[in-house]
């Protein structure tokens, strides 16, 4: 083993391990916005990656001595080209197929037992330049501090840089490479013959992952624009979400992976009255804090009130609150709302933000995803509706979106239990939005709640005193359920609403 070929392969196994914890990560995310529920992606991803990769290792005894340096090639070349078009294949097995859970765990075993393969045949090759000893302690430290690297590269430059496509085929091409330098760094050891062969297996993967690299923003254009009824006018892919905005005439409509957050044609029925019972009960209106609500839609029916003088609007991501403050189409549906002096907008987690703030608000309005994940479900928790009850101001009121009560049905009347059990009198009430179903809010006060009192002093398109007394009905379908509140340290809500989902959508 030549010194210069065994520096080579310990750069090899570095860059290696970054790519294959990539593309996990690739896998586990790109499923999670397809799917959900994160956590059920990432377990299966990681799981069939580390059982694949225990079998890769096992095989590795089939693989003679002599042939260490081939299979080597052989292998990061193979890699290359699955890691790389992998982002790509779940794209098609989700739009074209019924079949993206069976692809999806089949791209990962593949991709887990071809890495599987790598530690031991490269350690074997580096027996030969010292002892087993110095060879194991450098290949896997090497290994682990490349999975550390893959694990913040990954989520700040990466996914928010590259997109998870580009992503993918720039793991890729750096196994190809890593393939062709096998070949290059050790021309001298390797059959005329199986140099050319590999050589040439090499450079055709690379061009095919070149190519895509080129045409692939194009590629994932055209994918992307067969999962959506309408054009898309804005696609982006945040540290934190795939953001979609599509238009049809005048008519928008936002995604946040794949889940519509609004439909311009009645996203008026649900943010007046997710903003106007409470801006109409609450007893100071000067300070208004808005969890979520990035698009400006919320901010818009909260500034139609003469006497706000400052909103804090808390979203977690930046790529949202920007696309509503820049983006033509979103500025004219949230009248600039979030481009107003009055409005202060803090990109931060909405339970971060509640456990340090102490200025009191008059009204808090939650407008935040569906509890569909662990990470959306706690704020709707009893923890986080006691800090909510902390930031109140007397005769303060806070009115948040529930989902569906037909629908979600435990879900929605568990997000009731949470505000109960926070200590706020609750009120529930819902309405048909056409574009999402019937559709729940909570309102919630902590000194005790008078509904009738409400009356809608700005101008509305939807709700009015009268509208606003029919919505507080709930019919056999929808009436209230005996269930558990959620709390960090018991979070049932995300499972009662996958449980539903998965039943009844
Ligand atoms: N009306 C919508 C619905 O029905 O689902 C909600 C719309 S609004 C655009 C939801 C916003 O919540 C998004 O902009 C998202 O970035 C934000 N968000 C998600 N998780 C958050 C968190 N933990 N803290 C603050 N904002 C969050």
């Amino acid at each position: 083993m030549p010194r210069l070929g065994a520096l080579f392969l310990l750069v090899a196994i570095f860059s290696a391990a970054v790519c294959a914890i990539v593309y996990q990560l690739l896998i586990g995310s790109v499923s999670s916005y397809f799917l959900g529920n994160s956590v059920e992606q990432f377990s299966l991803t990681i799981g069939f990656f580390l059982a694949a990769m225990g079998l890769g290792s096992w095989l590795s005894r089939f693989v003679a001595d002599d042939l260490l340096l081939t299979r080597l090639a052989q292998l990061e070349i193979w890699l290359g080209l699955l890691g790389g078009i992998s982002v790509g294949v779940l794209y098609v097995l989700y739009g074209y197929t019924d079949h993206f859970r069976v692809g999806m765990l089949a791209l990962s075993t593949a991709i887990g037992a071809l890495i599987g393969l790598e530690v031991p045949l490269i350690t074997r090759l580096l027996r030969g330049h010292g002892t087993l000893r110095t060879a194991l302690s450098n290949v896997l430290s090497l290994d682990y501090l490349g999975a550390l690297l893959a694990s913040l590269l990954f989520p700040y430059i990466l996914l928010p840089f590259l997109g998870s496509l580009h992503t993918a085929l720039v793991a890729g091409l750096v196994n190809a490479v890593l393939g062709l330098g096998v070949v290059l760094a050790f021309k001298g050891v390797l059959e005329q013959r199986t140099f050319r062969w590999l050589g040439a297996q090499a450079l055709v993967v690379i061009a095919v992952l070149g190519a895509l690299a080129w045409q692939g923003e194009g590629l994932r254009a055209r994918w992307e624009s067969d999962l959506y009824e309408d054009r898309i006018v804005h696609s982006e892919q945040s540290a934190y979400q795939q953001i979609v905005l599509t238009r049809r005439d005048e008519h928008l409509r936002l995604y946040l992976n794949g889940h519509l957050q609004f439909a311009s044609i009645d996203e008026h029925r649900y943010h007046e009255a997710l903003v106007h019972p409470a801006m109409a009960l609450a007893l100071s209106r000067e300070r208004v804090l808005i969890i979520g609500g990035g698009d400006g839609l919320t901010a818009r029916e909260v500034l139609k009130y003469a006497e706000v003088q400052h909103v804090d609007l808390v979203d977690l991501d930046p790529a949202v609150t920007r696309l509503a403050q820049r983006n033509i189409h979103l500025t004219r549906l949230n009248d600039n709302a979030l481009n107003r002096r009055q409005v202060r907008v803090i990109n931060e987690d909405g339970f971060v933000f509640l456990q340090r703030e102490h200025v009191p608000y008059g009204a808090i309005l939650i407008d935040l995803p569906d509890p569909r994940e662990e990470s959306l479900a706690k704020l709707y928790s009893v923890e986080a509706y006691r800090l909510c009850r902390k930031l109140l101001s007397p005769q303060g009121v806070l009115a948040t979106q529930a989902s569906s009560p037909y629908h979600v049905r435990e879900a929605y009347w568990s997000i009731a239990a949470a505000l109960e059990e926070a200590g706020f009198a609750v009120h529930s009430y819902h309405l048909h939005v056409p574009s999402f179903g019937e559709w729940g809010f909570h309102l919630a006060g902590p000194d005790g709640l008078d509904p009738t009192a409400a009356s809608f002093a700005v101008p509305t398109r939807y709700i009015d005193r009268q509208v606003w007394s029919a919505l507080a009905v709930f019919d056999g379908d929808m009436a209230r359920l005996p269930v558990q509140a959620n709390r960090l340290d018991r979070p049932v809500l995300a499972r009662y609403y996958r449980q539903s989902t998965s039943t009844q959508f």
